[in-house]
């Protein structure tokens, strides 16, 4: 095994030394303490030694494009969930209700704005309204896990009302990111409100039900909404929902269901 020999501390000397010259160090008193930097003896390596291996850049994982969504969603709920933009229902409402339920559904159903319940539990479709659109999605084969619910408003308009122009244009924005990060292939749209909103058509629920719209690019389909079905005794609402489901099913191209909403 070969060491540094004398030529290589002569060498070390010398460039401490001008490591000090740079440093600003001119004058180095005769005869005085020189403070020679430690000099460690370093092993050569044997002359066939093999070359000290490189270590490889760790992979970077491809982008998951379902996870990069799902995390856009959190981001964009979030925002929802700290939004001021509309004055009276930031300062009524317990809590904005954002929407639920799978990526890439085959199909999406959407409402006007939360009622009481999903303002008090946040999440939506709960209560009566909720169980009657639990039958709809089930008369049609799907479960409420593999669907997604939204509505077009976050926040509960008091009292219920109608929510306003102004409130609508203030939401606009988040309902259109969600839509284009939840990737519907279908839309519902349940209630005459929200019917014209997504249809675009200033029309009478009568009018728009029994046509496949599109709301960006998606077919859309009008029904009646949940709460509206479970009001109604007479039971008109509930057998023409069942009709619209049976052109749900059809525009999905699946086997119509033996019943609509019960
Ligand atoms: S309704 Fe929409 S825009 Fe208005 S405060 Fe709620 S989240 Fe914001």
């Amino acid at each position: 095994m070969s060491v540094e020999g004398p030529i290589d501390l002569v060498q070390q000397v010398r460039a401490h030394l001008e490591s000090l010259q740079a440093a600003g160090v001119l004058l180095v008193p005769r005869g005085g303490p020189i403070a020679v930097p430690q000099l460690r003896l370093v092993p050569a390596p044997p002359p066939d030694a093999p070359a000290r291996p490189v270590a490889a850049a760790a992979p970077v994982p491809p982008a998951d494009p379902l996870e990069s969504r799902r995390r856009d969603l959190d981001v964009l709920r979030a925002e929802v969930a700290a939004c001021d933009r509309c004055s009276e229902l930031f300062s009524t409402r317990t809590q904005a209700v954002f929407g639920s339920g799978a990526l890439d559904p085959d199909v999406a159903f959407v409402g006007e704005a939360p009622g009481s319940a999903e303002d008090a539990q946040g999440e939506p479709f709960v209560g009566k309204g909720g169980d009657v659109l639990g039958r709809m999605i089930g008369a049609c084969g799907f479960t409420r896990a593999g669907v997604y619910l939204f509505n077009a408003i976050k926040c509960r308009p008091p009292k219920n009302r109608t929510p306003t122009s102004a409130e609508c244009i203030n939401c606009r924005d988040f309902f259109r990111r969600q839509f284009e990060l939840v990737k519907p292939k279908h839309v519902v749209a349940l209630g005459p409100f929200v019917s014209r909103l997504l249809s675009g058509k200033n029309a009478t629920l009568a009018e728009l039900r029994g046509t496949v719209h599109q709301y960006r690019g998606v077919p859309l389909i009008c029904t009646h909404h949940p709460d509206d079905i479970e009001k109604d005794k007479t039971g008109r609402l509930k057998r023409e929902t069942g009709f619209d489901l049976k052109l749900l099913l059809s525009t999905l191209g699946r086997e119509a269901p033996g019943a609509g909403a019960k």
